[in-house]
């Protein structure tokens, strides 16, 4: 199911209320554990927008929790994706030999992790534990060498033919050509045992020995898998988010608009899941992207200015929790790391000292409350360009700067914790060196 959000009361609770009535009509019962997921492809240094899908998506799950629902919240990392956009950082030229192999196969350009793969999902877990957000890791590469989706994979061969008429039904009659695609078509996407890269056409499947045959039209290579054992690749995408409902019995997505079209991934794969693996697909809520102010999309040169390292460095946990929280899911917006910090920190602080001089909504404390949840937050409202200051004089000496600000007239008598109690503050002004050159 669909849902895009109405508006008039706060988005969460709209959205809980929508999602537990369409898991009544599902025949969930009250005992089953509500799944919720999010997940990307670490196929480059990731944009902060993504963290809005896996936020949503942990504030749904959270306050499932609350209403008394057992629930999970998995992220799926496509790693076993194949390597396909060219970092801004480098070229195609210099990189060409990796373009098509799986993520976990590319090095690590930048040097410092095992693969490619792996430095931007190390990365971005860390952002998310900065921010309070600790959902289980799926790791796509393991499941798939593990063999737990090998039974899906014979499934999907299986109808093979069913999914090429749920990718291609509106071209319906089929002329010669897609009647001959239609036939050599399989649902897969399989690596080269020798050169690792996806340009690899299957030639067939033999049930009786288990095997698929390929050639690699990259270098050559005639051979084939046997799944059982040896086998080096996946279901295409669209399969695979079709199994992977399936599989964890995924009830709540989020899901950006162009997934969501008629069209879209979102369509196809759930009459996929329906008509292939005797699945179904979740509730999908729509959201909207996080942009740069005046950038409709995000080019290479601005690659690094929109880095999740960038919002989780610079912003105290709260306050980027805050955001996702007091923006409702369908409306788009945008942060400008670039001079929108001090705004960002300022009307924080408004919204902070609301809750403490008592002027605030029963609204306005539950989204407080959800913000600071076991996150970090200066606790006074210090303009964040004293802060750079202060740190600036003191060197990037946290305890020097701390007893700076202490100078100033109205936290002379503060609390002896004062120290601890503006530290987030004072680390992310620290962090501004890391970020300007
Ligand atoms: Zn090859």
């Amino acid at each position: 199911m669909k849902y895009e959000i109405k508006g008039g009361s706060f988005w969460l609770d709209e959205v809980a209320d929508a999602l537990l009535l369409y898991l009544d009509t599902v025949s969930v019962s009250a005992n089953d554990t509500i799944t919720c997921a999010a997940g990307m492809t670490p196929s480059c240094p990731i944009h902060f927008g993504i963290l809005r899908e896996i936020a949503i998506s942990h504030f749904v799950a959270e306050e499932l929790s609350r209403r008394g629902r057992k629930t999970r919240l998995i992220y799926y990392w496509d790693d076993f994706d194949h390597f396909c956009k060219i970092p801004w950082f480098t070229t195609r030229e210099a990189i060409k030999d990796h373009i098509g192999k799986p993520l976990g196969k590319v090095p690590d350009f930048q040097g410092g992790y095992p693969s490619y793969g792996e430095h931007y999902m190390k990365v971005f877990e860390d952002g998310l534990k900065t921010i309070g957000i600790h959902p289980e890791y799926n790791y796509q590469s393991q499941v798939y060498a593990s063999g737990a989706y090998l039974k899906y994979i014979r499934q999907a061969i299986e109808k093979r033919d069913v999914i090429f008429d749920i990718i291609n039904g509106e071209k319906k009659p089929y002329d010669d050509k897609l009647l001959a695609a239609r036939e050599a078509y399989y649902p897969l996407e399989v690596y080269c045992s020798q050169c690792q890269r996806d340009l690899v056409t299957v030639t067939g499947y033999d049930q009786e020995s288990d095997s698929i045959s390929y050639e690699c039209r990259a270098c050559g290579t005639v051979s084939s898998y046997t799944l059982n054992d040896s086998f080096f690749g996946k279901l295409m995408w669209k399969a695979n988010w079709a199994m992977r409902w399936t599989d964890d019995i995924v009830r709540y997505e989020s899901s950006g608009e162009n997934q969501l079209t008629e069209t879209g991934s979102y369509a196809v794969s759930s009459r996929i899941a329906e008509q292939v693996f005797g699945g179904q697909a979740p509730f999908s809520l729509l959201y909207r992207f996080i942009g740069i102010p005046g950038i409709a999309k995000v080019s290479r040169a601005q690659g690094e200015k929109s880095l999740s390292t960038r919002l989780t460095d610079l912003l105290e946990p709260a306050i980027i929790r805050w955001l996702f929280l007091k923006n409702s899911p369908d409306k788009p917006f945008s942060i400008d790391m670039d001079n929108g910090l001090n705004r960002m920190y300022h009307e924080w602080d408004l919204f902070m000292t609301k809750i403490t001089d008592g002027s605030a909504t029963a609204e306005d404390k539950r989204i407080f409350g959800l913000a600071t949840k076991g996150v970090e937050f200066c606790r006074y409202p210090i303009p964040f360009r004293t802060v750079i200051a202060a740190t600036g004089i003191a060197g990037g000496d946290e305890k020097k700067a701390a007893e700076l600000l202490r100078s100033i007239h109205p936290y002379k008598d503060a609390e002896p914790d004062f120290f601890t109690k503006v530290l987030p503050r004072i680390k992310c002004t620290k962090n501004l060196s890391i970020h300007t050159e």
